[in-house]
């Protein structure tokens, strides 16, 4: 039988706050261990929690941009299970009133739109760390107490490729309303990934896995991909299938059983008698509508329409918000109205060197001025396309000046046919088999000896000329 599978992902967001959710130690990361705890967030009797308007603020905004409906009327409930991570033995989060609900987040796959329904984001707190120690299990609070945004989608997802790009186009959104970190390595951003299988077509949903402990996004793609074929074989087999908590190995590459799935009725919600219900005014709500900053999906319609670029180019310089600004600021200084040669610089080398860095563009220390001090080089032929890239590379490790540069690498290309000259002989003597494919018509083979030129001169023989050369002395002997 041929099955497909369905997705839903639990996404936890980290809130950008200076103070907790509901006290005022710091949330600052990485700091000694249990030095940001206090009577609140220790869960001592008789401490009262105070919310943070800043968490709730940015919360909306959250909820407004993946298209939700924040309710006027909300709550917080206690979740109570029993583990040395809560030192209260509960958790603040919301049951039955959530903060918002109903919303849609658009992803595009294959060129196709798809919209993956959001069922709820609410908010809730975060729990302590462990930390693992040989035989011993330490803990820290610091962590206890940091607000916490989940967002939960309907099963909307059909494949581990889809998921990916659900949670690229959620993190990129939130990164660009600045309200969390989005580094799924500090924990800032973290998600659970349920799965199951159905028959192709089927309308009931088969018996779902939730799978924990991913730790990057391609860890959540690969852990759905083990996760399709191991329940693909289980169903073949004719098993029954159990809900259940599954663990991403990703050392072995497979998920392990982790424990049976809990119902919501073990966790015995309730009202949390210690903070009141509160209503959210439609002009708040209308007040942080207004202030949302422009997201990427109008990013790519404005750059399009302003600057005559493709939308596909526009997608990409849009992913990161950062890149974004900075690829504006460089195609408002540039000086032709047609942008396509410095976009290609953008998203070609520019990306490669930030990729390789693992580094935003923004952050590769190249300036709008250098860069395009860079491309007008190119495209005034003073170097080559190829020099070009190295000297971008020695600018992101240097921060020299791309004149600097190429005057001491003595990268000035070679445009004049005198000095190319005794290389283009060289090279049709040395590859005879080249100069005569040529002859027979092979464009590859010219393109080739193209190549050697290149190479021999270092770089710097202007490929348009060695070509030139190259067509007439052989044509001509
Ligand atoms: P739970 O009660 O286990 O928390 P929920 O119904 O609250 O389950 O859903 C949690 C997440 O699991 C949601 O993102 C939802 O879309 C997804 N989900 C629910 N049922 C299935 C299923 N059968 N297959 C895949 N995902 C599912
Ligand atoms: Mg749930
Ligand atoms: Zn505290």
């Amino acid at each position: 039988m041929e099955y497909e599978a369905v997705i839903g992902l639990e996404v936890h967001l980290h809130l950008k706050t200076k103070t907790k959710a509901f006290c005022g130690c710091s949330t600052e990361f990485g700091r000694e261990p249990n030095s940001q705890v206090c009577p609140v967030c220790l869960g001592f009797p008789g401490a009262l929690p105070v919310f943070n308007k800043t968490a709730l603020e940015s919360a909306i905004k959250v909820a407004l941009a993946m298209n939700c409906k924040v309710q006027a009327y909300t709550k917080f409930d206690r979740k109570n299970y029993f583990y040395p991570d809560l030192p209260k033995n509960y958790q603040i989060s919301q049951y039955d009133l959530p903060l918002s609900k109903d919303g849609f987040l658009e992803i595009e796959s294959d060129s196709k739109v798809k919209w993956i329904r959001i069922r709820r984001v609410h908010m809730e707190e975060d729990a302590g760390k462990f930390i693992h120690q040989g035989q011993v299990t330490l803990i820290d609070y610091n962590r206890a107490g940091i607000p916490l945004l989940e967002i939960v989608s309907e099963p909307d997802i059909s494949s581990p490729q889809e998921a990916y790009i659900y949670l690229t186009t959620l993190k990129s959104t939130i990164e660009y309303l600045d309200v969390s970190d989005c580094d799924m390595e500090k924990g800032s951003l973290r998600c659970d990934a349920n799965i199951s299988l159905r028959p192709k077509g089927a309308d009931n949903l088969g018996v779902k896995t939730e799978l924990k402990n991913m730790n990057s996004f391609k860890a959540v793609k690969d852990a759905l991909a083990y996760e399709i074929r191991r329940q693909t074989e289980s169903l073949e087999s004719g098993k029954k299938m159990s809900q259940e908590t599954r663990l991403w190995d990703a050392k072995e590459a497979k998920t392990i059983a982790m424990r049976t799935k809990e119902d919501a009725q073990d966790y015995r919600y309730f009202p949390d008698p210690d903070l009141t219900p509160f209503l959210i005014q439609a002009e708040e709500i209308e007040r942080i509508k207004k202030s949302l900053p422009e997201l990427p999906k109008a990013k790519v319609l404005r750059f399009v329409k302003e600057y005559g670029i493709a939308e596909y180019d526009a997608k990409i310089l849009v992913l990161s918000k950062k890149d974004a600004e900075y690829a504006e600021l460089c195609m408002r200084a540039y000086p032709q109205k047609e942008k396509k040669t410095l976009v290609n610089w953008l998203i070609g080398p520019m990306l490669a060197e930030a990729n390789a860095k693992g580094c935003a563009v923004a952050e590769l220390g190249v300036s709008v001025a250098d860069l395009l001090e860079l491309v007008r080089l190119v495209e005034t032929d003073v170097i080559s396309n190829l020099s070009a890239k190295a000297v971008l590379s020695e600018m992101v490790q240097t921060h020299k000046t791309p004149n600097d540069i190429i005057k001491e690498k003595n990268l000035i290309q070679i445009s004049d046919s005198a000095a190319l000259s005794s290389i283009i002989d060289e090279v049709i003597r040395n590859n005879p088999k080249s100069v005569a494919d040529f002859k027979t018509g092979k464009v590859n083979a010219l393109m080739f000896l193209v190549g050697q030129v290149m190479k021999a001169s270092g770089g710097k023989a202007n490929p348009k000329t060695a070509q030139e050369m190259l067509k007439g002395r052989i044509n001509n002997a």
